[in-house]
């Protein structure tokens, strides 16, 4: 027999399950990810960038700040100033000091320019009268007309950086304060690129310097924020604009900036001996990548998990639904279908014989004197029988046709596709099995018959019709002696 469609739907249910484990999970991923994100944050802004950028300027007053001290030195050098102010003796005594400073503390080159004679002296002697015409003296007649002791120069030819030096100019001054000449270093700017290189590449984020104006004055291969360049100033960069000469008066500390859609962390730290900002520039993206792997990987455990609740949940309400439909369709002494369960199938049966013209009886049966079987032997003795009879029909009836217990000890059985001569031979058949049946209950063998009323469904009738049409058939089987089958007349 078919079993009638699932009327009830528990999507509701599900859809608030789901709705309430994904925000559960979510919150709770969130959550954690959102903390561990600040705490990462707060140590890079708090820890590690001000330990980094304190590394390296302890690195740097090493490297950068020696030959400042080694150009101090000279300048104050009494042998220098003497030299200069006795009217600079023949040049070897110079250049022979030039050349020991060079060898000595390994720079690029060591020079002095003498103001009076505006000779350029260096460790292979003399190179040059100095002019203030002249392009590359440019350097000379700012420091002097400067207020400050020294300048760091570094031409900033990008095409041709490698072969580039820095300058530790210092004033030379005589004892009274006056300018008498320029004396310094030269390092080569390979040198200190390469120093940043190995800078960035131990700490993995990047290193550059700026002067005092926000001009970057050094940076690695890679060069500054957004690949910029030496010369180019910060404050024209987007995101950096505030990075102008009155930011960078205030105190040190750490920014924050975007580009293609990386968040940048920025530390910023004064170099008093250099007059210039050391900045340490953090990607946040590599330390973040990790905590957004495993929120995504939460994700992914919370949707699994999810995914397995709601279907075993799907699954047990499926099978409680399974239960309680049956349970409310069948009747619970015999196992067939109900008065319930019936009206549901029959309604279709007849609308489909009424559809497709085909013919569809109905077998309305009540056992005979069942009231003296019950009085003679007992209700459980009854109840047996209408076990016994129920499991006889249900043998013999076909997965198509419909069987129910009508009420107390009557049945039902709807036929498809049967008229009502092929239903009069199956109705004899059943009267018959059930007039020979013998069943033994507690050492007795009870016997039982059954009336039948048979009628075949009309066009246009509906199920009630019909079946008040096979009750009345029933009654008169009935009066015809009980025991028989009855067919109401079309
Ligand atoms: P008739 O041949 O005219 O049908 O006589 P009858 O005694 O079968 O008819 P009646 O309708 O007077 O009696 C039906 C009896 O069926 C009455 C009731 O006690 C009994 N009955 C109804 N349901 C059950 C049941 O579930 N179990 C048992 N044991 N008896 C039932
Ligand atoms: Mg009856
Ligand atoms: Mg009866």
């Amino acid at each position: 027999m078919p079993s009638a469609p699932a009327h009830i739907s528990h999507r509701p249910l599900t859809l608030l399950l789901l709705l309430l484990l994904t925000l559960g999970f979510l919150a709770t991923s969130l959550a954690s990810y959102y903390s561990a994100f600040d705490s990462i944050r707060s140590g890079i802004v708090d820890t590690e960038l001000p330990l980094t950028s304190d590394t390296i300027y302890s690195e740097i007053q090493t490297d950068l700040v020696r030959p400042v001290l080694i150009a101090s030195m000279m300048a104050q050098d009494i042998y220098i100033r003497d030299w200069l102010l006795s009217g600079e003796a023949p040049s070897p005594s110079i250049t022979r000091y030039l050349h020991e400073v060079q060898t000595r503390y390994g720079t690029l080159t060591s020079f002095l320019v003498a103001d009076k004679s505006r000779t350029y002296y260096q460790a292979k002697g003399v190179l040059k009268q100095v002019s203030p015409e002249a392009f590359r003296d440019i350097w000379y007649y700012d420091l002097k007309r400067s207020d400050q002791p020294y300048a760091i120069n570094i031409d900033v030819d990008l095409a041709n950086q490698d072969r580039l030096a820095v300058f530790i100019n210092y004033k030379v001054l005589d004892y009274q304060g006056n300018f008498i000449g320029a004396t310094g270093v030269g390092l080569q700017v390979d040198t200190i690129a390469k120093l940043i290189e190995t800078y960035q590449q131990r700490y993995q984020r990047r290193v550059f310097f700026t002067d005092s104006n926000g001009r970057l004055v050094l940076t690695g291969a890679q060069g500054g924020p957004m690949a910029s360049r030496s010369g180019q100033l910060l404050s024209e960069l987007p995101g950096l604009e505030s990075f102008t000469a009155d930011k960078l008066k205030a105190p040190s500390g750490t920014y924050s900036y975007e580009y293609q859609g990386q968040d940048h962390l920025l530390n910023v730290r004064f170099i008093p001996e250099l007059n210039w900002y050391l900045f340490v520039d953090k990607e946040d993206e590599r330390e973040v990548a990790g905590i957004r792997k495993s929120l995504y990987l939460n994700l992914l455990i919370c949707l699994v998990v999810s995914v397995i609740i709601l279907s075993l949940v799907n699954m047990a309400l499926g099978r409680y639904q399974r239960r309680l439909k049956a349970l409310a369709t069948t009747d619970q002494l015999t196992g067939l279908l109900n008065r319930r369960g019936f009206d549901m199938l029959a309604q279709q049966a007849v609308q489909e014989s009424q559809r497709e013209h085909s013919p569809l009886c109905a077998l309305l049966m009540d056992l005979d004197k069942f009231k003296n079987l019950n009085d003679s032997h007992g209700h459980m003795a009854g109840d047996e029988v209408l076990r016994c009879m129920a499991s006889k029909l249900l043998s013999h009836v076909r997965q198509s046709d419909i069987l129910c217990r009508w009420g107390g000890e009557e049945f039902i059985l709807l036929l498809k596709n049967t008229d009502a001569a092929q239903a009069q031979e199956v109705g004899e058949k059943i009267r018959s099995l059930i007039d020979h049946c013998a069943i033994p209950y507690q050492g007795v063998t009870l016997h039982i018959s059954t009336s039948i009323g048979l009628a075949q469904l009309q066009p246009g009738e509906s199920i009630d019709q019909l079946i008040t049409r096979a009750d009345h058939a029933l009654y008169r089987a009935k009066q015809r002696g009980r025991n028989c089958l009855y067919a109401e007349p079309a």
